[in-house]
């Protein structure tokens, strides 16, 4: 009966491995028509400074309208996308798409006051122009042609290169060390920022900071999550931010969800946060209304994303 309860097993496991071959292929079809057919949209998280407690920025991210799958969220594709080279085409697309609407915001802030400080007066307003933060894949990092797309999409976009944050992870540092100094600094020449996304949840060394030409770092939340209770993840975080701010980097906590982390993050000299407490990733139309109607660390109703 041993042997049979092992066949049995085996089976259960083979057939597991079947629909998760069969769903990876499904998703990997799908994934192949889902740029022609339209089907990627950017959501945006705002990112806001807490001195001043306004909209400076926001996250673009990737959601996958698929018309039988529904709302697919990143985490179910990019993996794939990424062993496939699908993320080359689709994260172009992003960098495109994110950029564009960014001079967008910017023009509408010119032209009819949205944000940017032009007098709308509310609290909550950008008062400079709006950064938009790309996040950029280990595939994208490795192509050849990356920095001339960058440069090309803001000459075409128009968006100051200023106002293009672009989100790397520490794994994209392990590889090919002197190449991803030589790549930054390339980024860098064009005006652009640059961020360590996920910041302490790699495994390189603290040394490429030295090396490297970082702007930004973005404490990931898994440390911001129990900031308020637990005394080693307040540390951390506590660390964090005095490292950013010495070594002259801006410092973004993300997942912030509560007052009593906000008010922790404040408390501590964090730059700027990002997180459900303010808002969650919206669809342009909403981010618009945020950015007509926001008022200053406000919790606002949890909008749906
Ligand atoms: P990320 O870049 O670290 O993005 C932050 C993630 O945290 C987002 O998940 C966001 O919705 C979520 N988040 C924000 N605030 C909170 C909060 O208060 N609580 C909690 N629990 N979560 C919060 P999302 O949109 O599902 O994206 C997941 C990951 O997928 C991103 O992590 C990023 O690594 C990747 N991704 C998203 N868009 C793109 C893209 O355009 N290109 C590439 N290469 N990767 C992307
Ligand atoms: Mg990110
Ligand atoms: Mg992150
Ligand atoms: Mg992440």
């Amino acid at each position: 009966s041993a042997k049979k309860l092992g066949r049995n097993c085996w089976r259960f496991y083979e057939s597991t491995m079947n629909d998760e071959a069969q769903e990876r292929l499904r998703i990997e079809t799908a994934l192949r028509s889902a740029l022609e057919r339209d089907e990627f949209v950017l959501h945006y998280q705002p990112q806001v400074d807490l001195a001043s407690g306004r909209i400076v920025g926001m996250e673009a991210l990737l959601r996958w309208q698929h018309p039988e799958l529904g709302m697919v969220p990143p985490q179910r594709f990019i993996g794939l996308a990424e062993e496939t080279g699908l993320i080359v085409p689709i994260g172009a697309w992003v960098m495109r798409t994110a950029c564009a609407q960014a001079k967008a915001w910017h023009d509408a802030a010119r032209d009819h006051g949205i944000g940017a400080g032009t007098g709308a007066g509310w609290p909550g307003a950008p008062i400079a122009p709006l950064r938009v933060a790309v996040n950029l894949s280990a595939r994208q990092f490795t192509q050849p042609d990356l920095v001339d797309d960058v440069a090309r999409v803001l000459a075409e976009t128009g968006l100051p290169p200023a106002s293009l944050e672009l989100e790397l992870t520490e794994s994209l540092f392990v590889d090919d060390v002197a190449r991803a100094v030589d790549l930054l600094h390339q980024l860098k020449a064009l005006g652009v920022a640059l961020s360590i996304d996920d910041f302490g949840t790699g495994y390189s060394s603290l040394s490429y900071l030295r090396t490297f030409p970082i702007d930004v770092l973005k404490i990931d939340r898994s440390f911001v999550n129990d900031i308020a209770s637990d005394g080693d993840d307040a540390a951390i975080v506590v660390s964090i931010i005095a490292l950013a701010h010495n070594l002259k980097l801006r410092v973004i906590a993300e997942g912030v969800e509560t007052a009593a982390q906000l008010d922790f993050l404040r408390e501590h000299g964090c730059d700027e946060m990002q997180g459900y407490h303010f808002s969650r990733p919206l669809p342009v139309a909403e981010f618009e209304r945020l950015l007509r109607a926001a008022t200053a660390l406000e919790p606002l109703p949890l909008l749906r994303a």
